[in-house]
């Protein structure tokens, strides 16, 4: 198989039909055999029911891989690139937003330039609002500064990747799983192409602005432990300042006998220490918590159930039955 297609979704029933159809007319003449692997991701909706019908109906090369609950993209691209066969492969959205002819491009590019590993689609200029655009901006800042591996403003989970890469990508089986990080952590040669991103064709985004924040904190957590450190500079720092403080104080009271107003200082100096133990506690706790988790071993997601009718599948099913 030249191209695997993995698509996760999530309620995205009036748009897997129309997706389905776009990249068959896209991939009507291309001279390379492809699959697609719709990953369900517990749905609410009729999302099931249409891949099924999808799968029964359509001609071309589908996988529907369906999980017992709603487990995230991030669990839903790990399903993806494991069941995967392709050569390359890669990583798009249900909701048309991505258009398919990009996907020819980054296959020609990785055709043409055997020195890259991956393809990495990019927005030029985000179509969101400009406060969204800025808690973007300071994060992307934030954790290049703070993180060794290095995060590409804009850059999208859209993208193709070659074998090898995904290999390596499967190999981190950690449960957290920040797929941005990940792809950069695996390093390998990226090629970066600039795309436009299309309105969703149905149905509203799952990002909100608290997921996307919880998000924020999920990237950082994972890939650095420069917050943990700003423990111990904070307790460093308010350590020298309450020495020098102390200094003054009793230079002030044994010298120059200058009586010292109390109550309002110490009731600030309380609040201030009470709230940055709680700060660093609760960085702490972060981490703390991720590795609870990720000492269980839990899988990373649940298979409902599969559908495979791609040639392959159904050429093996056939000769096993003629050996019969
Ligand atoms: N998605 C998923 N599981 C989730 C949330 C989203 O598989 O828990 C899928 C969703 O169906 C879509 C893709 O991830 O195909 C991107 O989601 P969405 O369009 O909501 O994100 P946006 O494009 O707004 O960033
Ligand atoms: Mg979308």
């Amino acid at each position: 198989m030249k191209l695997s297609l993995v698509v996760p979704c999530y309620n995205e029933e009036g748009n897997v039909k129309l997706f389905a159809d776009t990249i068959e007319t896209t991939f009507k003449d291309s001279s390379y055999n492809y699959e697609i692997i719709f990953i369900n991701d517990g749905s609410k909706d009729g999302t099931m029911d249409k891949l099924r019908q999808i799968a029964e109906e359509s001609s071309q090369n589908i996988k529907v891989i369906s999980f017992s609950r709603n487990f995230g993209k991030e669990s839903g691209i790990f399903a993806g690139l494991k069941h995967s066969t392709g050569a390359y492969v890669c990583i798009i959205d249900a909701d048309l937003q991505q258009k398919p002819e990009y996907v020819k491009t980054m296959v020609e590019i990785l055709d043409e330039h055997p020195e890259y590993d991956s393809v990495v689609a990019y927005q030029d200029h985000r179509k969101e609002g400009s406060f969204l655009t800025f808690c973007k901006n300071t994060f992307y800042k934030l954790i290049n500064k703070i993180s060794e591996i290095e995060f590409v403003q804009g850059a999208s989970d859209f993208r193709m990747f070659r074998r090898n890469m995904v290999d390596s990508i499967l190999e981190m089986q950690e449960y957290y799983r920040f797929s941005k990080g990940i792809f950069s952590w695996v390093g390998f040669n990226n090629y970066y192409m600039p795309y436009d991103v299309e309105l969703r064709n149905s149905g509203v985004t799952k990002w909100s602005f608290w997921k996307l924040f919880k998000y924020a904190i999920e990237g950082i957590v994972s890939f650095t432990t420069v917050p943990l450190r700003l423990a111990t500079i904070i307790g460093i720092l308010v350590s020298l300042m309450s020495l020098v403080y102390l200094i003054i104080v009793v230079v002030q009271k044994l010298f120059f006998s200058i009586a010292i107003p109390g109550y309002a200082t110490i009731v600030t100096l309380i609040l201030l220490l009470g709230g940055m133990q709680l700060l660093c506690l609760g960085i702490i706790g972060e981490y703390l918590a991720r590795t609870y988790v990720e000492t269980k071993k839990r899988p990373i997601y649940i298979t409902r159930e599969i559908i495979d009718n791609t040639k392959e599948n159904l050429n093996a099913k056939k000769s096993k039955k003629s050996i019969r």
